[in-house]
């Protein structure tokens, strides 16, 4: 409607100029090369909801190849990657942000060297094969319907009822990442789900069909879910919706605390993965490492908290526990902290370690005279425990140890 149309113009002109830029070239490059061309998904879904938006996603109705080609002539700072298999194209920027256009005609070869099949499809075609009603508007681009909204399946009034609604009964069975995803937007925008889509949901999960699914796939939705600002609901309903017990073969004591809600604002991925693993069995938390794929960084500290848990339950004495803990992330020994059974021990441990103020190093040992070899770390190393222990508190002090040390031959 027109109405509408002016509304959706209004939101464009509120965007970044950067953007609206970006959009004025895609809709001089569809005049130039005769093409219908879309902004579509999750990016139109934002636009609407006034929520703060970054990818852009176009639809090209023609060849996308040659209109990526013809657009990055007018982004000078844009750096073009084409994947013609898939009819897609990316455009990168400097800033490391990025624009894909797509395209409704595809062409593939049926063999090497075959003469490219093309199939022409349609703006319709495209977006029904997307998971949600949401993410399934378009808004059209071109200079005389510049703004109209394109809204096949319902996904404006879906939006306003506060929906998550499949397109087809067969979109969990045809993806089932987009269980993970159908739960991830309710959470963050506070929707629900449709009647027909929780029934889908509820089938597909006990249908087993999480098994079609690569462990890379879930990983990276899970590591989606992880880095929402509330993932915490997220993950209450993973467990409740029997999601993860499906995944992983068993209901394991995972920790999605609500009242942690607050704190977990500022936690940083690994943080967040570390805490709703913290009350797990070690056996258990092998089981779940077994199930997803792990950056190395998320898998190092997993393995780092698992081994020093065991540890710190033995009696240690400060040195012992500086020795653990001096090289471990602060991410993990923080998430320690938080078991009853270590949080005194790891506190005053580290109020301790934070009175550590070494000035000294290796370069400066050998400037006090002090010979090159293993004698300066085990020096550093005595330093460090001086601090620690409290029987230095200024860099005077911490100086002169060390020539007492030094002076005197030991
Ligand atoms: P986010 O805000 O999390 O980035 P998004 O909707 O932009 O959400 P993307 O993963 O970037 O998410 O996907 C872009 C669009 O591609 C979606 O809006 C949706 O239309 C479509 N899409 C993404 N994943 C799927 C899927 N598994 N099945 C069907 N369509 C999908």
């Amino acid at each position: 409607s027109v109405a509408m149309r002016q509304d959706i113009l209004d939101l464009i002109e509120r965007l970044p100029e950067e953007i609206k830029t970006i959009l004025k070239a895609v809709r001089d490059t569809a005049e130039e090369e005769g093409c219908a061309v879309y902004l579509v998904g999750g990016f139109v879904r934002d636009l609407l909801l006034f929520f703060p938006t970054q990818d852009l996603d176009f639809v090209v109705e023609g060849s996308g190849g040659q209109f990526a080609r013809a657009l990055i002539q007018r982004m000078p700072d844009g750096k073009l990657t084409q994947h013609e298999k898939f009819g897609t194209a990316q455009i990168t920027f400097p800033d490391g942000s990025h624009l894909d256009v797509a395209s409704t005609r595809w062409e593939y070869y049926s063999f090497p060297g075959a003469l490219p099949q093309v199939e022409e499809s349609c703006l319709r075609d495209d977006l029904f094969r997307r998971d949600f009603t949401i993410n399934s508007m378009a808004i059209c681009l071109n200079t005389e319907h510049f703004g109209e909204l394109v809204d096949y399946y319902g996904g404006k009034r879906d939006l306003q009822q506060g929906k998550i609604r499949f397109l087809h009964n067969l979109s969990f069975i045809d993806d089932p990442t987009r269980m993970l995803r159908a739960i991830r937007f309710a959470e963050r925008y506070h929707f629900s789900l449709a009647k027909e889509t929780l029934e889908a949901l509820y089938t597909a999960i006990e249908s087993g069909v999480l098994a079609k699914l690569s462990v890379e796939r879930f990983t990276e939705e899970i590591l989606h879910i992880f880095k929402e600002i509330n993932y915490l609901a997220m993950g209450q309903t993973l467990i409740r919706s029997g999601l993860f017990k499906a995944w992983f073969g068993d209901d394991y004591a995972w920790n999605f605390n609500l009242e942690d809600e607050q704190d977990s604002a500022d936690w940083s991925l690994n943080t967040r993965w570390l805490i709703s693993i913290s009350d797990m069995d070690s056996p258990v938390i092998e089981k779940v490492l077994d199930r997803v794929i792990l950056n190395r960084s998320l898998r190092d500290e997993t393995m780092t908290f698992v081994s020093l848990r065991e540890s710190l339950s033995n009696p240690l004495s400060l040195n012992e526990m500086d020795a653990l803990l001096n090289k471990v992330p602060k991410e993990v020994v923080m998430v320690l902290t938080r078991d009853e059974r270590f949080s005194k021990l790891l506190t005053e441990y580290l109020e301790a370690s934070q009175k550590i103020n070494m000035s000294l190093n290796g370069k400066t040992l050998i400037q006090m005279g002090v010979k090159q070899g293993p004698e300066i770390g085990k020096i550093l190393d005595q330093v460090r425990r001086a601090w620690l222990q409290g029987r230095i508190h200024t860099l005077e002090e911490e100086k002169g140890i060390v020539r007492h040390w030094v002076d005197t031959p030991r």
